[in-house]
């Protein structure tokens, strides 16, 4: 049951939640009356009542039931209601894994969106919920209401609680002793089921080429192998099931065999016909019910949550921030190390095996604070660069290296916190402005959000909003706007490298201006796709990318160098700075 940290999550969701369980267990005390006065009231009602002639007296402690009745049924309607306090959470919980693990598969390097999967592990994710909620009510159940049963035998004679008790514990230790080996039967008969399924959709699928090739027999045994797998541990758990009914005979049944055999001596000893009848009651109304439900819980739903759930961990299992263990690689914290901020080695990539290269044995190196602008005509292939620099999509050929670390090697959530990549279409959720400010840094305190506002120039849009925490609505943004919000994100962002793909191209000349100093002002490198001249001319190298062989250098050392520049820097209207750029270059 602990494999892939089943019993640690359960004991989590459980230990986050003692509250709502304290409500639980409060509810089903008062829903356990009945049990545990049943008995009692039956003995005062045959002993004073019915045996002595005082029908009225009788009827009156039987009313009396009739009142825990109705007072144990209400508590039971608000017991579902602290059920799912517990469950909903819990139920949550496991669906961000689910959501975290999709999401990291479908933008890991090479990785691949694999809906089915997601799919299935939604369907799974209910199983876990309902039989989690399962699994609570029966324990509950079987604890407050044997619990309340054998206090009412207590109360009735020590001695009958006693000759009760030995037995139900016996078929509860046979039963628990069985429940590892009914764990294993029951994860046997999910995977062979899994694999069964797997191996008849691709039999069914490729049934052309099985043909074609005469494997009818080879994939034929592969599929039967699965069934009898599924069929034999089928076998094993009906076995199982023939343990559970021992447990219940020697738990349940035994009880009420040992009272009765026990009765003459029971009422030498001076227990009255009433307490007799009562411990019976006691025995067949609370203990044999309760140890049935848990045995038939914890043997169908108990077993279907452990085996899902494990499912579900496996697959995908908790994220770095939920895991106490260090990440596989860690990210630079400051300027980095002898290794250079970021190299591009040999880099060749296409879209398609038979597209032309977008670039082709393509190499580069930043060193920490190094700030590089990126143009070139549409369609050079300055935001593929960036998606391959930032591990977005994998070269055909060749490596980036981020602070040393070779991009496609990194996990993603670690390589999430090295680069942040800003595109032009800029992501703002509905939230507080706090909220989309710390979505890449969850521990900056206000402080550190006021001074992003201020080093980006995002100051009067913060207090237009309302302030930090005023809500925004995305839809009542401009694309500047927004664009200005998601760049005093990454800004926040601890990842040294940062990635502007035309992230800017909606802000003002001025503000883009405050915004590209803000990014160059901070430590680590920074890698801006210009969309005007001017952020061409703030950074310390150039690099132009035009289909042809790529050029670096610095504005000048372009201008001589590169005719795509000089065109683009005619193009460009940014005219007073390009000419007074030009004019310092000039000797003399
Ligand atoms: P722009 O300045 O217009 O944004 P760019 O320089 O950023 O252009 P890229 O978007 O990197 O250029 O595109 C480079 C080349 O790759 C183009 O020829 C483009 O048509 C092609 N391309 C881009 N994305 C894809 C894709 N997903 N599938 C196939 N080809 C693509």
């Amino acid at each position: 049951m602990s494999r892939f940290g089943v019993r640690r999550v359960t004991w989590r969701a459980l230990r986050a939640r003692r509250r709502e369980l304290a409500a639980l267990g409060g509810w089903s005390l008062v829903e356990s009356l009945p049990a545990l006065l049943a008995g009692y009231l039956v003995a005062r009602a045959v002993d004073e009542g019915f045996l002595a002639g005082r029908l009225v007296n009788g009827l009156a402690w039987l009313g009396v039931l009739g009142v825990a009745v109705l007072v144990g049924a209400a508590a039971t309607g608000r017991t579902y209601r602290s059920l799912g306090a517990v469950v909903e959470p819990f139920r949550d919980e496991v669906a961000a894994q689910v959501v975290r693990g999709a999401l990291r598969d479908a933008t890991r390097a090479d990785g691949r969106p694999d809906s089915a999967a997601v799919t299935r592990l939604t369907h799974q994710m209910e199983i876990v919920r309902d039989t989690f909620a399962g699994l609570l009510m029966v324990t509950r159940g079987f604890l407050f209401s044997a619990g309340a049963a054998l206090l009412g035998l207590l109360a009735l004679a020590p001695v009958v609680a006693a000759l009760a008790a030995a037995p139900l514990l016996a078929g509860l230790v046979v039963f628990l002793a069985a429940l590892p080996a009914m764990v294993t039967h029951q994860r046997a008969y999910v995977r062979a089921g899994e694999q069964l399924g797997q191996s008849a959709v691709t039999a069914l699928a490729g049934h052309r080429d099985v043909l074609a090739c005469g494997a009818q027999a080879r994939v034929t045994a592969d599929v039967e192998r699965w069934v009898s797998a599924q069929a034999a541990a089928e076998r094993r758990l009906a076995r199982m099931a023939a343990i559970r009914s021992l447990s219940l005979g020697i738990g349940g049944w035994l009880p009420l065999l040992v009272l009765m055999v026990a009765a003459p001596w029971l009422v030498e000893r001076g227990l009255t016909a009433g307490a007799v009848l009562g411990a019976l009651i006691y025995v067949s109304t609370g203990l044999q019910p309760a140890l049935h439900t848990l045995v038939q819980g914890l043997g169908g739903g108990g077993l279907r949550y452990a085996v899902t759930l494990e499912n579900i961990l496996r697959t995908y299992p908790e994220s770095d921030h939920q895991r106490p263990s260090a990440p596989a690689v860690r990210p630079p914290t400051g300027p980095a190390g002898r290794s250079p901020a970021v190299e591009v080695r040999g880099l060749t990539f296409s879209y398609g095996p038979r597209a032309r290269p977008v670039l082709q044995n393509f190499s580069l190196t930043l060193a920490d604070r190094d700030h590089l602008a990126v143009v070139g005509p549409s369609g050079a292939g300055k935001s593929t660069l960036a998606a391959l620099m930032a591990g977005l999509v994998p070269p055909q050929a060749g490596t980036v290296h981020l602070a040393g670390a070779t991009v496609a090697e990194v996990d993603p959530a670690v390589l999430a916190r090295m680069r942040v990549l800003v595109p032009q279409e800029a992501y703002v959720f509905t939230g507080t402005l706090a909220d989309n400010l710390r979505y890449l840094r969850p521990d900056a305190d206000e402080q550190t959000l006021e001074v992003a506002l201020d080093a980006l120039g995002a100051r009067p849009l913060a207090t237009r909003l309302g302030g930090l925490g005023a809500p925004v609505a995305p839809a009542l943004l401009s694309a500047g706007e927004r664009q200005l919000i998601a760049a005093v994100r990454a800004w926040l962002a601890p990842a040294p490298l940062v990635l502007l793909d035309e992230a800017t191209c909606h802000l003002d000349p001025a503000l883009e201006a405050t915004v590209e100093a803000a990014f160059a002002q901070r430590s680590g490198s920074l890698v801006v796709i210009a969309h005007r001249i001017s952020s061409a001319l703030r950074a310390d190298r150039v690099l132009v990318l035009d289909g042809g062989e790529p050029v670096v250098g610095t504005h000048e050392q372009l201008l001589a160098r590169s005719a795509t520049y000089r065109a683009l820097v005619g193009c460009w209207d940014d005219d007073s700075v390009v000419s007074s750029r030009a004019a310092s270059a000039r000797p003399g």
